[in-house]
């Protein structure tokens, strides 16, 4: 791939951040200054290092990011702004997607990844991975709605939910946490629907044992740290 690819895949800068490291030769490849942004280089089979550190080149890419509402959790769409359109580098070779949908209006808690096998452990029905979202709801909700999300509610297309937490806290009981160990179309706002309740906000703040960095401001994204992709696997 191209030198100033690399770099900005590898979190160096944007594209003309990079070119200007390597106008200054931060870069050398088997030992030799690369300086040209357009000289192509290979990860596999080249030693390559950016200011005499060895440059790792993963393979995978793994990303979390704070969805902020607006974006499609999709890697293209004609009409509208995905979440890929807004990460700040282009990996034409590792091409990150989005692991499971969040809707549109829905913010909070986005992993982005390349790796088939960690979107699969994460999705797949049969792992049941636990969601936590922050849910704003139109009227107070009760204990019989909860008693009703713990037994499973009906769908209005006749789908039974598995058993699924809810909390709040009595002094502001429109504002609730649920838990869903599944991942339907609408999910959660088919589930208030049920018990004939609206959400007006809903945000993902955990997904297993990630809880979503209160430090990324909506529409930020940072690398996933290596014991947080090992914990979901
Ligand atoms: N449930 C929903 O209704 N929407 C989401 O985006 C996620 C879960």
């Amino acid at each position: 791939m191209r030198a100033d690819k690399l770099l900005a895949n590898t979190g160096f800068g944007t594209r003309k951040e990079v070119k200007k490291l390597l106008k200054q030769g931060a870069l050398t490849v088997d030992g030799k200054k690369v300086t040209q942004a357009s000289e192509q280089v290979d990860p596999d089979t080249q030693e390559i290092e950016v200011r005499g550190e060895p440059l790792e080149y993963r393979e995978y890419i793994y990303l979390m990011m704070n969805k902020p509402k607006g974006l499609i959790s999709a890697t293209e769409d004609d009409l509208h702004e995905t979440v890929v359109d807004i990460l700040e580098f282009e990996d034409i070779v590792r091409k990150p997607f989005p692991v499971g949908r969040l809707d549109k209006d829905t913010e909070g808690l986005l992993l982005l990844t390349n790796d088939g096998k960690f979107a699969h452990a994460l999705t797949s029905p049969k792992k049941g991975v636990p969601k936590t979202y922050m849910a704003t709801i139109d009227e107070a909700v009760t204990i019989e709605d909860a008693e009703a999300f713990a037994e499973g509610v009906t769908l209005e297309d006749g789908y039974q939910t598995k058993s699924a937490v809810l909390h709040w806290n009595d002094d502001t009981p429109e504002e609730v946490t649920i838990t869903i160990r599944e991942g339907k179309y609408h999910q959660v706002k088919r589930m208030f629907e049920a018990v004939g309740k609206k959400v007006l906000e809903l945000k993902r703040i955990q997904v297993g044992s990630i809880a979503l960095d209160e430090t990324l401001d909506s529409g930020e994204y940072r690398d996933m740290e290596e014991e947080e992709v090992t914990q979901l696997l």
